[in-house]
């Protein structure tokens, strides 16, 4: 079974993914993890660092090299602080727009009108 993860924020910068310990866990499947990351994002990856929260509740990067995964780095102590207060907010996967209620890759709009990804 693939691993099951919910995107909490996207911006120009980064991309901060959490599992959701189900199925493989996002560790085990990040190759995959970057493919879905790279066809649901307009415009792709890009030079966006990926984060993820692991079922330990760690921070970890995802190192990716043109759209394709090649890696981990683990986050510093200080990363791991700033990583967890950072708020669910983003730019919305299906219009674009900021929105600071931010659920799974979605502004409130488009998740109301379109229902949550599944990813
Ligand atoms: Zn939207």
């Amino acid at each position: 079974m693939n691993s099951t993860f919910e995107i909490k924020s996207i911006n120009d910068l980064f991309i901060l993914l959490i599992d959701l310990d189900k199925g493989k866990s996002v560790t085990n499947d990040a190759r995959r993890v970057v493919g879905v990351l790279r066809k649901i994002i307009p415009g792709g990856i890009g030079s966006r660092k990926i984060y993820y929260k692991d079922s330990y509740g760690r921070f970890d990067q995802i190192n990716v090299k043109d759209g394709k995964f090649c890696g981990f780095s683990p986050c510093t102590k200080s990363q791991q602080s700033k990583i967890a207060e950072l708020p669910a907010s983003g730019d919305c996967l299906a219009c674009g727009e900021y929105d600071e209620f931010f659920i799974n890759g979605l502004c409130r709009e488009c998740d109301e009108n379109h229902g949550s990804l599944i990813l």
